[in-house]
């Protein structure tokens, strides 16, 4: 009773006269303005009889005219949707609006309710354009970050290169001790801007899963051989156990994999000092075409208290601040193990107690090759590789850079190999005709003749000889798409520069042995 009487007309006629909402009612047939109140006027800044009796898309959104989904649909009603206003002098300001469908004396008409939103408008502008510079400003952090600690790598590589070469002479003892401090300290400079370069690559979202066919048990076999010597040293034992029913050949990145393992059992052996460290390898689950493996790395060392699990995957953390003046160390590397985790599809989890051990877990994705029948197997245990098969070969080092010369003719000669050089792609095109070589190892870009272009030289003269020159590119830029450059011109595999010892004799020898199988236990 007590409604009806004060929804009188004064009473709505007041409402419409002094709320700050711009009310405006639009026959739905003619989609002409038939009512509109003073805060609607305010707002469109035009006289009310210019309003009334025009076309509702002369003021409110004029860009819908012929296609407004309100008007067209007559009976539904539409909340809260971000339109338009346009103003008298031309000036268009955002509006949040509501229509609601009405009958009144057999005829429908259009209510719309709208507010000016531009002050949250150029709030919200404010705050993506602050967000955008920044996110741009982080990435060019990262960006710099990565290229510095590239440029840096290269010298580094020398150093390290030369000294490696240096050991190999004779000396004293004097001497030796000096050489293996600047080697010591040289790869842990290394390793370090290795983890700024990753890290910031990843930040920069520069870094991209490459999935390719490879032997997990190979993997395992050649991280355990390489770190063996490391574990030995500090008196613990290093051992895998691979599920029998996990297959071995698997697409992923086995690079990547490899380094996130390879972290996690670096860690394992920096932080334990009796007892053992073990990779375990199982399936976690499986499907037709992919399968989900889950590693576990455990060792008996120091743990980890419950309350640092989560912090130590942080970047620049580490368990407490002793740990770096006693082990060393960054804090990064579980923080880029972490993020290429997530990159290939798993998590990772952490078990510890404090004085008895840690287990990292992790999980990855990968595919199944399609011709992949997976006969079931003993387990497969390693507990030491097999040396590397090495068999002596003639090398064509096409290479301008004299240092890099050097080194890798250095590092070649002492695995055995001989090595000839030249110093463009043209001069290795003349020894190639004039010698017997089996591998060319040839840098990108040389004056004179670059490295594609001497690809292509040697590629299509063995049209006629129908044999095939293995070549190795070396390219400064690891960056995306180089590799399929090389490929694609004609080139074999691929070794990054700066050269790294063990990554150049792997890529070349790998290119010259066959596939060493994974020992049953
Ligand atoms: P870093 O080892 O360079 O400090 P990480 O990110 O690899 O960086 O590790 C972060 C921290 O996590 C380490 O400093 C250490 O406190 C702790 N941590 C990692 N792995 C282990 C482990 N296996 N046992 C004990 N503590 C560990």
């Amino acid at each position: 009773m007590m409604q009806k009487i004060i929804r009188n007309e004064a009473y709505i006629d007041t409402i419409l006269n002094s709320i700050q909402t711009a009310v405006i009612t639009i026959d739905a047939e003619t989609h002409r303005i038939v009512d509109v109140n003073p805060a609607a006027v305010e707002m469109i800044q035009t006289p009310i009889e210019s309003i009334i009796g025009s076309e509702c898309h002369k003021f409110i959104c004029p860009a819908e005219k012929g296609k407004c989904p309100v008007t067209d649909l007559g009976h539904t009603i539409d909340r809260l949707s971000e339109r338009v206003c346009l103003k008298s002098d031309g000036t268009q300001i955002p509006i949040l609006k509501t229509v609601v469908p009405v009958v009144m004396d057999g005829h429908k008409y259009l209510i719309e309710n709208f507010i000016d939103i531009s002050e949250q408008k150029e709030a919200e502008n404010k705050m993506r354009l602050a967000k955008e510079a920044a996110e741009a400003a982080n990435k060019a952090k990262s960006e710099f970050l990565a290229n510095m600690s590239h440029e840096i790598r290269t010298p580094m590589n020398a150093i390290i290169g030369m000294t490696y070469l240096a050991l190999g002479t004779e000396l004293n003892d004097e001497q030796r001790e000096y050489l293996e401090d600047v080697r010591i300290s040289a790869d842990s400079l290394l390793s370090l801007l290795n983890d700024i370069l990753d890290f910031s690559k990843i930040e920069a979202m520069k870094i991209e899963i490459n999935p390719t066919e490879f032997s997990l048990c190979d993997t395992l076999k050649n991280i355990i051989s390489n770190l063996t010597v490391k574990a030995h040293e500090k008196g613990l034992e290093l051992s895998c156990r691979i599920s029998p029913d996990v297959p071995n050949h698997i697409i992923g990145d086995s690079l990547r994999l490899r380094q996130v393992l390879v972290n996690f059992i670096d860690n394992g052996i920096k932080f334990t000092e009796h007892g053992k460290v073990n990779i375990d390898v199982e399936i976690e689950s499986t499907s037709s075409d992919e399968i989900i493996l889950h590693f576990a790395v455990s060792d008996d060392g120091i743990g980890i208290s419950p309350d640092k699990h989560n912090r130590i995957f942080l970047a620049f953390e580490q368990a407490d601040s002793s740990t770096t003046r006693k082990y060393g160390g960054t804090g990064l590397g579980l923080a880029i193990a972490s993020n290429l985790i997530r990159m290939m599809g798993g998590r990772v989890w952490l078990e510890s107690t404090p004085g008895s051990g840690s287990t990292f877990h992790f999980t990855s994705i990968f595919k199944l090759p399609y011709d992949n029948p997976q006969a079931a197997k003993p387990a497969v245990s390693i507990n030491n590789a097999a040396p590397i098969p090495n068999r002596s070969l003639r090398i064509l080092l096409a290479e301008d850079n004299i240092i890099n010369q050097r080194l890798a003719k250095g590092l070649l000669e002492k695995r055995g190999h001989s090595v000839t050089i030249a110093g463009n792609g043209q001069e290795a095109l003349i020894l190639l005709g004039s010698g017997e070589f089996d591998l060319v190892l040839m840098d990108v870009q040389m004056p004179v003749m670059d490295g594609f272009e001497a690809t292509a030289h040697i590629r299509s003269s063995e049209k006629d000889t129908g044999k095939h020159m293995p070549i190795v590119a070396m390219t400064a830029n690891a960056m995306k798409g180089d590799k399929e450059r090389c490929l694609e011109a004609g080139m074999d595999a691929y070794t990054s520069k700066p050269i790294e010892a063990a990554e150049l004799i792997k890529t070349i020898e790998d290119m010259t042995t066959t596939d060493t199988n994974c020992a049953a236990a």
